[in-house]
């Protein structure tokens, strides 16, 4: 087996080993800085609050892997979880209306839980103020994870297998011999490994920066107090229970007021996310000491009272039963955030052999652990964690003042009501198209992703509402969907449907792939046959080797040997990065050079029945479906502009992408615009984008399918060459699978009425049971309903009526085939 040296013996560490050693691997060696009786990190002193609800599938389902591992952890009777159950309850009505939506994530991701009434919270939570409380939530298999005692006894079971564990030993260096790691360096000598994993919690910073990683992680320091004994937890005989289960009562949280709560023995323990965010360096934290007990340790620093006078006052409020008591002990303990909550796992494209498993929570621990464990030995995990890929971020998300800014906001944002569109203030504006100025004045409401400002609709085209068809007409909406919506997208959809629009393609991910080896990579890696003539474009798919898709992706062929790629994420780009390196060490001479060239050029997507008539009208070469035919492209000059014409279309119209380099971006769109007035052209946001991509059965890759489905459930193995000559990645696993009948497929659905909007991640009931869950929905403009994707059973067919739950309201939905607009493709291919 592999020579394997793991960084950190916390819970990430320590069930990473354990999950290797399960795997057959044997030579593994854990090293860690501080005495490993209590080495000092994050877990040394983690309450193990385990609430594993989120509106994240991964998350969820890491989480309940955790709670099952945890579960199965025992000796001579000590237990590493106490499956106390958890509550969550609303004060306000707003919290009331939130819980019913984690209700349905609940039921979505496979959680048993329920909603209670006020009467209920307090019956099962006898110290909650009645007055105060509106209903809750109740999880019964959460609960306490018992996380030091959890790593000491993955130590001791692994170390018997043969894990050898260094404590006081610092890791000070990581060795490489080119682009490789070869093992890591300590005062104590140099430790080789063919893989290094740093799970060094909130020090991953110091260990990535060993190896010229970035690792965007932020430790903070949050606040976590136990009063003195509450005279209402006295005589319960659970003080001092020797095997450590000192909780009968669910944890809780108040998260209207930025608290949790759990029991140790007879006292209370809070847990405070509502003081002012306090970053931390986790080198300027020194070494750690060569003696570490409960209160001296360099992840505990010394408690700040004043931060935490707020929580104490709302804590007495919540639990009458506190007021007797006073605050006998705090600390500010330091852990991770991220820029965008999530944890981070994975491998540098530039580096063989490192991998990260940071910024994880005691509740996703053995999940993250096992995912890596798989992805080492198999190559893939079985649950999707595409969201927690280290290589998820954008560079512009990388530096240090965007990693500090954004984890302090999800620190104080974490108990926030957050609408799925939510948008954040700052930091904005770090990446615009060369079109931005010229969208400002046609007042564009820019969303934001990976840095991008994307125009979401355009407030030009309110006057556009009024001259609806009734068909059109845009139908009333329930408070929460109407949030950061406009009607104006219904005006931009029938636009395109009708006329024609320009949309700001550009935030779209670009790479250039070229040199002698990009034919053979590009065989290798996609499901199609790439080598058809220059001036094409394919649409295809990236498995894995279970047949999983990994990625789905446009390769547009320039040149026999020069290729565009377009891509949906960042993590498509590291891919193609490595596995272009892999392939030219293979084979010398055959390089490859992938560039991403997403911020060096624009595009235009010109879409709807008259796009024609406007490029015919600036175009020098032959625009018409002969001249240039659907999923062709040709390079040409629009009135001087060197353009790209890409005849694709996301929104299921005539049209094209027009994609030139980022200087000419402004000419571009003022020539386009020009050109479209005779033609009623107007600018569409993504809005009207997506509910017409919807519409037309377009997937969107990491939200409607993900390495969970393969192509054949997912609904894309038009994507799929079955005669492709020669091998590539999944196709042996896609032979398997194309002769199984899917136990389920991504099904397209359209709301009853006509009118009950859902917004994604709803759970769908068939025959009343959870069945599935919605990915993603919008209103459907043209078919004039609300639509949705949703993941069901195989069984469920066509036709058939299921129901969606949106805020604890069942919503009936039709399933249809697809597509749902135009499915014979007249519009695009005419
Ligand atoms: P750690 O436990 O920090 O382990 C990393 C290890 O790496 C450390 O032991 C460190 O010494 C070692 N290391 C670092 N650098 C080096 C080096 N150069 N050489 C050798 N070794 C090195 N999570 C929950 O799920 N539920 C909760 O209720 C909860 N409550 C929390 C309350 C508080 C006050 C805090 C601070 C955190 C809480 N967390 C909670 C978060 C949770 O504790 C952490 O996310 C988790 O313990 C991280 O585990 P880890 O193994 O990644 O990191």
């Amino acid at each position: 087996s592999q020579r394997v040296v793991i960084i950190g013996a916390g819970i990430v560490g320590t069930n990473l080993a354990d999950e290797l050693v399960s795997r057959g691997w044997s030579d593994i060696t854990v090293v860690e800085q501080g005495p490993l009786h209590m080495p000092g990190g994050s877990t040394s002193h983690a309450p193990g609050l385990v609430f594993q609800t989120s509106p994240s599938k991964t998350m969820t389902h890491l989480a309940r892997y955790t709670v099952e591992k945890l579960l199965s952890i025992e000796k001579d009777g000590h237990r590493c979880f106490n499956q106390v159950g958890g509550l969550e309850v609303a004060t306000t009505p707003a919290r009331l209306e939130d819980l019913k939506r984690k209700h349905g994530y609940a039921s979505s991701w496979g959680i048993e839980a329920r909603l209670v009434s006020a009467e209920e919270c307090c019956k099962m939570y006898p110290h909650l103020n009645n007055d105060m409380v509106l209903g809750g939530l109740h999880i019964p298999s959460d609960g306490l994870a018992l996380a030091a005692r959890a790593t000491q006894l993955l130590i001791e079971r692994t170390s018997k297998a043969g894990v050898r564990y260094l404590g006081h030993t610092p890791v000070t260096g990581i060795e490489r011999e080119g682009r490789r790691v070869t093992g890591v360096s300590t005062p104590s000598g140099t430790l080789p490994a063919d893989i290094v994993v740093s799970c060094a919690g909130f020090w991953g910073v110091e260990l990535g920066a060993m190896v010229g990683v970035e690792i965007p992680l932020l430790p903070l320091a949050h606040q976590y107090a136990k009063t003195t004994a509450v005279p209402a937890l006295a005589g319960r005989g659970i003080n001092n229970m020797i095997n450590g289960m000192n909780a009968t009562l669910p944890i809780l949280r108040h998260q209207d007021k930025r608290l949790y709560y759990r029991e140790h023995g007879g006292q209370y323990g809070i847990g405070y996310y509502g003081h002012r965010p306090m970053p931390v360096v986790a080198a300027s934290l020194g070494l750690t000491p060569k003696e570490v007990d409960e209160k001296n340790m360099p992840s505990r620093l010394d408690f700040t009272t004043e931060d935490f006078d707020p929580a104490w006052k709302e804590s007495q409020k919540l639990l009458p039963a506190l007021q007797n008591t006073e605050i006998a002990d705090g600390f500010n303990g330091v852990f991770s955030f991220t820029p965008d909550g999530g944890p981070i796992l994975g491998q540098p494209s530039h580096l063989d052999g490192f991998y990260v498993a940071e910024a994880v929570w005691v509740t996703h621990s053995a999940g993250v652990a096992r995912a890596l464990a798989q992805i080492l030995t198999t190559g893939r995990s079985d649950i999707d964690v595409s969201e927690c890929e280290l290589s998820r971020f954008e560079e512009v998300q990388l530096n240090g003042d965007y990693v500090s800014e954004t984890g302090q906001q999800n620190f104080v944002e974490i108990y926030d009501i957050l609408h799925p569109l939510q948008q954040r203030a700052s930091p904005r504006n770090l990446r615009v198209s060369p079109f931005y100025a010229r969208q400002q004045d046609l007042g564009a409401v820019f969303f934001e992703t990976g840095g991008w400002e994307r125009p979401w609709w355009y407030e030009a085209n309110k006057d556009l509402v009024k001259s609806l068809p009734l068909s059109w007409q845009p139908v009333e909406r329930d408070a929460w969907s109407a949030q950061l919506h406009s009607p104006i997208s219904a005006a931009e959809a029938w636009k395109t449907r009708n006329a024609v629009a320009m949309f700001d393609m550009t935030a779209f991910h670009r790479f250039d792939v070229r040199g002698p080896g990009a034919v053979g990579l590009l065989q290798r890696l996609t499901t199609s046959d790439i080598t058809t003539k220059p001036g094409t474009v394919t649409y295809t798919l990236l498995l894995n080797d279970h047949g999983g898709i990994r990625g789905d992706i446009f390769v547009l062929r320039l040149d026999d040997d020069v290729f565009q790629i377009g891509a949906n994420t960042a993590t498509d780009l590291a891919y193609l990065t490595r596995e272009a390196r892999v392939q030219e060490q293979k084979t010398p001479g055959q390089w490859i050079q992938v560039r991403d060239i997403t911020g060096s050029t624009c595009c235009i997507g010109l879409w709807g029945p008259r796009a024609r008539d406007v490029i015919a009208g600036i175009s020098t070469v032959d625009v018409s479906n002969k001249g240039l035919p659907y999923f062709s492209l040709k390079k040409t000059v629009l009135q001087g502009i060197p353009v790209t014409l890409i005849r694709k279309s996301y929104v299921g119209e005539l049209g094209w992408e027009i994609q030139t380099s980022a200087e000419y971006g402004q000419r571009l769109w003022d020539t386009i615009w020009q050109a479209g007035k005779l033609h009623g052209l107007i600018a569409g946001g993504r809005s009207a984008f997506n509910s017409m991509r919807l519409e037309k059965g377009y997937r969107t890759y990491g939200v409607d399918m993900t390495t969970e489905h393969n192509p054949f459930e997912a609904g894309v193995s038009y994507a799929v060459d079955a005669n492709k000559k020669g091998d590539f990645v999944g196709k042996a696993a896609l032979q398997r699978l194309s002769k199984q009948v899917p136990s389920r497929r991504l099904r397209a659905l359209t709301v009853d009425d006509g009118r009950s909007m859902i917004l994604g991640k709803e759970p769908v009931f068939y025959n009343g049971k959870a069945a599935g869950y919605v990915t993603t929905a919008a209103f459907g403009y043209t078919i004039g309903k609300p639509s949705a994707y949703a993941w069901l059973p195989g069984y469920v067919r066509e036709g058939e009526t299921v129901e969606v739950e949106y805020f604890g309201k069942r919503i009936r939905a039709t399933v249809e085939a697809e597509s749902l607009y135009d499915p014979e493709m007249n519009r695009l291919r005419q």
